[in-house]
């Protein structure tokens, strides 16, 4: 089958709008038409080659919704017109891990996934006779994509699928960062450090567990009146307040919070995000992707008195199992999206959504299909 696609021929490189051919699905494998894919910071970390897994050529994409186009032998859980958001975290509720019911990371096809390609170590997308890498398992940049089906949540059919396509990574992130890996409970404080689609959700999160005080932290300061509409009581920009950030949250918390969720990757913010937690309880949870390699050091009193040190992969949620309740949080307006995204963008400007994102000046974009 043809299909439009952005290709990232090497990184640092500008993406191309090429025509491929995308392969029918194999057994155990899902052919969908993606409707829409938000563009996340993990797509721009592959592309400027900081992924120690980076191999190109590969489609990008991980944050996109679509509907089943055809099932390969043996797929029963999803059928033709199903409404699905693909799952760079599978679920395949077999391995030891899915077993276990105490982590969402499944590992099933982890390795494979990280190679570019499908389950049985081949890709499902060609161009002019050369195969083309998969990327975390969902190359939604690609108008027809080749899913394995145990990395499929299916959803209500009722849905904006280019809303909900948040839903596949930066959305659940960080309001499940705050519902499944932190515990907040109600009247807490909770300081989000970055406020990205992740940090924003975060904030969301932290709105719906309950928390009386909500600190979001951005250097950007047009971060501020999204994250009071979405639940934050107060805003810090590190550049202006003339104190250290840590010292700002103390004085505004007597001491620091209960909860400090940190979404940037930046280790000087991972850092702090670990100091403002409050001493004797105080959990941070960290979210940010940092550079393939990079190490934070922090003073081990810092926990030993007390302080929790979590991280949080999908926000804790197991795709499949859990992320209809999610779409059930937007729909029913506990979860906002729409305010989300900043720019709807053809996929054909996917390189001005990458533009956009790095310059900080999208929330998020959405590139259309249709
Ligand atoms: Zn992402
Ligand atoms: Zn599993």
């Amino acid at each position: 089958m043809k299909s439009i696609a952005a290709i990232a021929l090497e990184s640092n490189q500008l993406l191309s709008i090429e025509e491929i051919e995308v392969m029918p699905p194999g057994e155990g494998e899902v052919l969908v038409e993606i409707a829409a894919t938000g563009v996340c910071h993990t797509d721009a970390v592959m592309l400027e080659g900081l992924n120690s897994k980076a191999s190109f050529p590969t489609i990008l994409g991980h944050e996109g919704a679509g509907r089943v186009v055809e099932c390969g032998t043996g797929v029963n859980s999803v059928a033709v017109g199903d409404s699905v958001i693909p799952l760079y975290g599978a679920e395949c509720r077999q391995c030891p891990h899915c077993i276990s019911q105490r982590t969402n990371l499944c590992w099933s096809i982890r390795e494979t996934r990280d190679q570019g390609t499908m389950p049985d170590g081949s890709t499902r997308f060609w161009l002019n006779g050369l195969p083309i890498n998969h990327f975390m398992g969902t190359s939604t940049f690609s108008r027809y994509t080749v899913v394995p089906e145990i990395a499929l949540a299916k959803i209500r059919s009722d849905t904006p699928l280019d809303k909900v396509c948040l839903l596949g990574c930066g959305v659940t992130t960080g309001v499940g960062a705050v519902l499944n890996d932190a515990d907040v409970r109600p009247g807490d404080s909770v300081a989000v450090f970055g406020l990205g689609a992740v940090g924003l959700s975060a904030i969301q999160g932290a709105r719906i567990a309950g928390a009386m005080t909500i600190i979001a932290i951005d250097i950007n300061p047009a971060k501020e009146a999204i994250a009071r509409k979405l639940g934050a009581t107060h805003f810090i920009n590190p550049n202006t307040i003339g104190q250290r950030t840590v010292e700002c949250i103390a004085d505004l918390t007597a001491g620091g919070v209960d909860t400090s969720i940190e979404c940037t990757g930046v280790l000087s913010v991972m850092r702090d995000a670990v100091e403002a937690a409050h001493v004797g309880w105080g959990t941070c949870v960290l979210t940010g992707v940092e550079a393939s390699g990079q190490e934070v050091s922090i003073p081990p009193v810092w926990v030993r008195y007390g302080r929790t040190v979590k991280g949080s992969y999908f926000g804790g949620v197991r795709g499949r199992s859990e992320l209809p309740t999610y779409v059930d949080m937007y729909m029913n307006g506990l979860i906002e999206i729409d305010a989300l995204i900043s720019h709807n963008l053809k996929i054909q400007d996917v390189n001005q959504a990458f533009d956009l994102m790095r310059s900080g000046q999208s929330t998020r974009s959405v590139l259309h299909f249709e």
